[in-house]
C-alpha cells in the first residue's frame, strides 16, 4: 500500500492533524527531547506528564481566554461518556427535568443516553425538517426550574452549525463542542460546562475535554462512582488513574501549534471561514445538480454534508476524489451522500483541491 496523503484528509473523525504535530508525534515515539524516552512508555506520575497536564490546562485556558471559575479536566470515554455522566452529575432534585436541544444526529445520541438516567425533555426537535435547520436558542421555552439545557455546537453528521448567538440566560447551559471546539472563539462565560473530545479538532481519540463552572460542581450527589464524579478528576489534576498519556501529549502539541503556528482562535476561525466559503461558494455554482443538506444560515464551517442527489453518483465521486489521493469523503452511514470536514488541520490548499475536484467531477459527470 502506498502512503497516502495526510493532508488530503476530510475525514469525520478522528481527523486531520497538522503536519508539525504529526513530524513530532513521530520522533516522540521514538524519544520524547524532554527525557529521551519514547511517549508511549512515560509514566503518568513522572514529573514530565504532571507539567504537560498542566500545559495543556494553561494553552486551552490562553487560547479559550477561559476564567479561574471554571475547572478544566481530562477525561476518558469519549463524549458518548459525558452524555451519560452530566445527568449523573448536574440533574436531580431539586432540578426540574434538563432539557434537550435534539438537532440531529449526536443530540439524539446524548438525549437518548440521558433519558436513561433521568427523564428528560425536548426543547426543540430538527427532526420535521429532517434536521437541515437549527433554533434561535434564546428564543425557546426553557423552564428556569430545569437542570440544564444541553446542545451540540456543531451537529456533525448533517453539517449543521450554531455559531455565535445569543443564549437562554435563565439555565446552566451545557454544550458538545465535540466537532467545533478550538475552530474559532467562543463566549466561554456562557457556558457552565462545555465538553469535547480530542479527535475531530485537537488530537486522536483517547481524551476529552471538559471545561466545567465550579458552580455546577456543589450540586453533584455524594455517592457516585468515583470515576463518574467530575470532582474526581478535577482534585486528582486528571490523574486519578492511568490517564491517556499519549493522546494528551498530541493534543498539548495541536494547542501550541493553535498558538505559535497559527496565532490564536480568531486567526483560526478566519481560516475557517474561507474554507467553508470556498466549499460552499463551489458548490452553490452547481445549482440544482447538488443539495446541501443544511439551510443556508446554519451551515457548518467543519462538515459540510451534500448530495449529487444518486447515490451512484455520491459513491463515483468518492472513488473519483480518491483517485486524487482524498480520503474520509463519504457521508455518515446515517444519512449517506458525502461529507467533507475541514477541521483546523485542513489547509486551504487541500481545501481549493477539493474544490477542484468537485468542479471536474460536475464537469465530466453532471
Ligand atoms: C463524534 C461525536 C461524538 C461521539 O464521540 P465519542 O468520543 O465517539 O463518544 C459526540 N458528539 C459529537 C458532536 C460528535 O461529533
Amino acid at each position: 500500500m502506498t502512503t497516502r496523503r495526510n493532508e488530503l484528509n476530510f475525514s469525520g473523525g478522528p481527523g486531520a492533524l497538522p503536519a508539525t504535530v504529526l513530524e513530532q508525534t513521530q520522533r516522540a515515539i521514538e524519544a520524547l527531547p524532554e527525557t529521551g524516552l519514547s511517549v508511549l512508555g512515560m509514566s503518568h506520575r513522572s514529573e514530565w506528564f504532571l507539567a504537560l497536564v498542566d500545559e495543556a490546562s494553561r494553552n486551552l485556558r490562553n487560547l479559550l481566554g477561559l476564567s479561574e471559575d471554571y475547572e478544566i479536566a481530562f477525561m476518558q470515554g469519549g463524549s458518548s461518556l459525558q452524555f451519560a455522566t452530566i445527568p449523573m452529575n448536574f440533574a436531580g432534585l431539586p432540578f426540574a427535568p434538563p432539557q434537550y436541544v435534539s438537532s440531529g444526529y449526536w443530540s439524539r445520541r446524548a438525549t437518548a443516553e440521558a433519558q436513561r438516567v433521568y427523564q428528560c425533555g425536548v426543547a426543540w426537535d430538527g427532526a420535521h425538517s429532517h434536521h437541515s435547520e437549527l433554533p434561535e436558542l434564546a428564543k425557546l421555552d426553557i423552564d428556569p426550574r430545569a437542570a440544564y439545557l444541553h446542545y451540540v455546537s456543531n451537529e456533525t453528521v448533517e453539517g449543521l452549525q450554531f455559531g455565535a448567538q445569543e443564549a437562554p440566560s435563565n439555565v446552566a447551559l451545557i454544550a458538545d463542542m465535540s466537532s467545533d471546539f478550538l475552530s474559532g472563539t467562543v463566549d466561554t462565560d456562557r457556558y457552565s460546562m462545555i465538553y469535547a473530545h480530542a479527535q475531530k479538532n485537537l488530537g486522536p481519540s483517547g481524551v476529552t475535554v471538559v471545561l466545567v463552572k465550579r458552580a455546577l460542581l456543589e450540586r453533584i450527589p455524594d455517592g457516585l462512582p468515583a470515576i463518574l464524579d467530575y470532582r474526581t478528576h478535577i482534585t486528582h489534576h486528571s490523574n486519578y488513574n492511568t490517564p491517556p498519556v499519549f493522546a494528551i501529549y498530541v493534543l498539548t502539541l495541536v494547542s501550541r501549534w493553535l498558538r505559535d503556528d497559527i496565532g490564536g482562535l480568531r486567526a483560526m476561525g478566519a481560516i475557517n471561514e474561507r474554507k467553508a466559503a470556498m466549499i460552499y461558494g463551489t458548490l452553490e455554482t452547481l445549482g440544482d445538480a447538488v443539495r446541501i443538506h443544511a439551510k443556508a444560515p446554519w451551515r457548518s464551517r467543519m462538515n459540510v454534508a451534500f448530495s449529487f442527489g444518486d447515490e451512484q453518483l455520491d459513491r463515483d465521486f468518492v472513488e473519483f476524489a480518491g483517485e486524487r489521493q482524498m480520503t474520509g469523503l463519504e457521508g455518515h452511514r446515517s444519512i449517506g451522500g458525502i461529507r467533507a470536514s475541514l477541521y483546523n488541520a485542513v489547509t486551504e490548499q487541500a481545501t481549493a483541491s477539493l474544490c477542484e475536484t468537485i468542479r471536474d467531477f460536475a464537469a465530466k459527470r453532471l
